[in-house]
């Protein structure tokens, strides 16, 4: 009853898996954003929406796990109350969940396409990669360690390399129209691509709620998912210049500021835009990836590779 991911390596099969709970999260995260009015309004019939609060107050995509978890039974009220009522923007937050979990799978997959779990496993790291800390048992919170050490900054830049393979690749698919989910293929590209945008960002957010959820011992082994998030920013930015890509990216941290008055702690367009010139972020972040750049000559032996006549 957990939400999260994982890679792994089990000989020379590589292995990854998403919790069950983690997709009911992203799922019930996009189906609560697209009940928001002005969310994407320019799918289906907003005004069909109501924009209600978030589910007892609770964190959009944390709901449907703590309720049940709680003796809660869903009903039939739940589903009129969170749910997009205009069915185009119903199946487009399927669709929305499902782009977020592509971005998991490719981040998972790139933790193996890069040599990251096979790197982690021969030099005793970790035994595998999770995307939340999963609380340690029995642990008191303050017998563990407070201070990171050289070996989690190690893990927290292999998060940022994953991160920008998924957003890659995930980006790739649309703009190579290359969408397999057939329901979906045929929509316009543009929405296709805000769609996936939005989705990677918002994961950042949402990994974030998982950790707090999961009471972990935040920032030993992943970055903040925040310095995540600008990461990713950055990137855009740097790769996608086309100029309707540049209004495309500007659209999508737009997109924040729709659901940021009805969910708590949400991003705001205007604190990201004035974070991504951030003195301390941007150290942090050059930081992280020049750990990263130094890291690559030892991932380069287990980085996947064509074999030879097969
Ligand atoms: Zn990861």
């Amino acid at each position: 009853m957990l939400p999260n991911a994982l890679a792994d390596r089990d000989g020379d099969t590589h292995l990854i898996a998403m919790y069950t709970p983690l997709f009911a999260a992203l799922s019930e995260f996009a189906m609560f954003c697209f009940t928001q009015r002005a969310f994407f309004a320019d799918v289906g019939d907003p005004l069909a929406e109501t924009s209600p609060p978030p589910p007892e107050g609770h964190v959009p995509g944390l709901w449907l796990l703590r309720y049940t978890l709680a003796g809660g039974k869903v009903e039939e009220r739940h589903r009129e109350q969170f749910t997009p009522r205009d069915p185009v923007r119903y199946d487009i937050s399927l669709y929305l969940g499902y782009l977020m979990a592509r971005f998991v799978w490719f981040h998972e997959y790139a933790h193996c396409f890069n040599g990251h779990v096979a790197y982690v496993q021969e030099n005793a790291i970790a035994l595998r990669l999770y995307e939340v800390s999963e609380p340690s048992k029995g642990a008191p919170r303050a017998a563990q360690p407070a201070q990171p050490g050289p070996r989690d900054d190690e893990l927290r830049c292999l998060e940022l390399d994953a991160d920008e393979a998924a957003m890659w690749a995930t980006l790739q698919v649309q703009e190579t129209d290359r969408e397999n989910l057939e329901s979906f293929a045929s929509l316009d590209r543009s929405l296709r691509k805000r769609l996936t945008l939005f989705g990677a960002y918002a994961m950042t957010w949402l990994f974030e709620e998982f950790q707090n959820y999961m009471e972990s011992n935040t920032g030993l082994d992943h970055p903040a998912p925040y310095l995540r998030l600008q990461n990713m920013v950055h990137l855009a930015r740097q790769h996608f210049t086309a100029p309707e890509d540049q209004e495309l990216q500007r659209v999508v941290l737009k997109e924040f500021d729709h659901i940021a008055s009805v969910i708590p702690n949400m991003y705001r367009s205007d604190n990201l835009m004035r974070d991504i010139s951030d003195p301390w972020l941007i150290g942090e972040l050059q930081r992280q990836l020049a750990r990263l750049d130094a890291l690559r000559p030892a991932l380069a032996p287990y980085r996947y590779a064509p074999v030879a006549g097969s």
